[in-house]
């Protein structure tokens, strides 16, 4: 990479960060389409975030991604988000404009886009379970809406977040039927009659059985299982669990391609090369 005065930056504010693929994926696609733009990790840490989200004004960065734990936090530090962004109130995309800072998100575009890759889903007929209440989960749930999803059961740790979700979406989703659950109340049968089972937890990043977030034993061939987490060794608990019940899976990578491309279009006008951006993460 050749760096030089007139390099432009960007960069994924987080934390952690380092096990981060976006700036593999980020510096092929400019390499490819032959910009002069450079993506680096940025490790923030919470205390820290609206120094840093400042900084990006200071340093005239081109903008920035944001990931965990700070999407939910960053859409309250921009000086205004797009249409749908106001609505989920999470940023996973940060535009330095000279009118300020503009907080878009494309996890849910991102999530569509892979998940219509893999299957076609009618999703007025779908039931779906989404395990999370963060940042990546809010976008996923109103991607879904918009979809017109049959019906959404959130799964959290915390309920006052999952409450908060559900309350978002009624906000713009009156007549979608959405219920909330903590994880040790989720049976099998709820599990059973979903056709869509998503985690948008980090449940699993560490590789272990026991981080599977709900009960898998039930799945079949007609479910379809996407884990947004995506693990540098190969699938996540969840995902290896439910493609031996036979079910059609989705793991992390995907979403995290079409997110990337989204926020390239955002940052430079242009569509990045998908392929090129493929490869870099290893996409099978
Ligand atoms: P976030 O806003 O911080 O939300 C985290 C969510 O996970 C919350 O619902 C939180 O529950 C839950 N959670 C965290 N630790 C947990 C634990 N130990 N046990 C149970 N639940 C736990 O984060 P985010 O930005 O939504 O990201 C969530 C995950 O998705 C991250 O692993 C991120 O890397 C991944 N992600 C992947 C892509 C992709 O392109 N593939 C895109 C976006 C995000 P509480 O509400 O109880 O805290």
């Amino acid at each position: 990479m050749d760096i030089s005065g007139k390099t432009k930056l960007v960069g994924i504010l987080g934390y952690p960060v380092s096990h981060s693929l976006s700036p593999r994926m980020h510096n092929a696609a400019y390499r490819a389409m032959g910009l002069d733009i450079c993506y680096i990790p940025l490790p923030v840490k919470p205390p820290d975030l609206q120094t840093a989200v400042q900084g990006l004004q200071a340093v005239k960065f081109l903008g920035a991604n944001v990931t965990i734990p700070h999407k939910v936090a960053a859409a309250g530090l921009m000086d205004r988000l797009d249409e749908s962004t106001a609505k989920i109130r999470a940023v996973n995309t940060i535009v330095n404009t000279e009118s300020g800072l503009a907080g878009h998100n494309t996890d849910g575009e991102g999530f569509v886009r892979a998940l219509e890759e893999v299957t076609t889903i009618d999703y007025g007929s779908a039931p779906a379970v989404l395990i999370g209440a963060g940042g990546a989960a809010r976008a996923i749930a109103f991607a879904l809406a918009e979809k017109g999803i049959k019906e959404l059961a959130i799964i959290n740790r915390s309920r006052d977040r999952a409450v908060a979700l559900k309350t978002l979406l009624g906000n713009h989703h009156s007549s979608l039927p959405v219920s909330v659950l903590a994880p040790d109340d989720v049976g099998r049968e709820l599990v059973t009659a979903s056709k869509l089972v998503i985690n948008a937890t980090p449940l699993g990043m560490k590789g272990n059985l026991k981080s599977v977030p709900v009960a898998v034993d039930n799945l079949t061939e007609d479910h379809v299982v996407c884990d947004i987490v995506y693990s540098g060794s190969g699938d996540t608990p969840m995902i290896s669990a439910a493609r031996e019940k036979g079910a059609v899976t989705l793991g992390g990578l995907g979403m995290l391609l079409h997110q990337g491309a989204a926020s390239i279009r955002l940052w430079t006008g242009m569509d990045p090369p998908l392929d090129e951006m493929r490869r870099a993460i290893e996409f099978k």
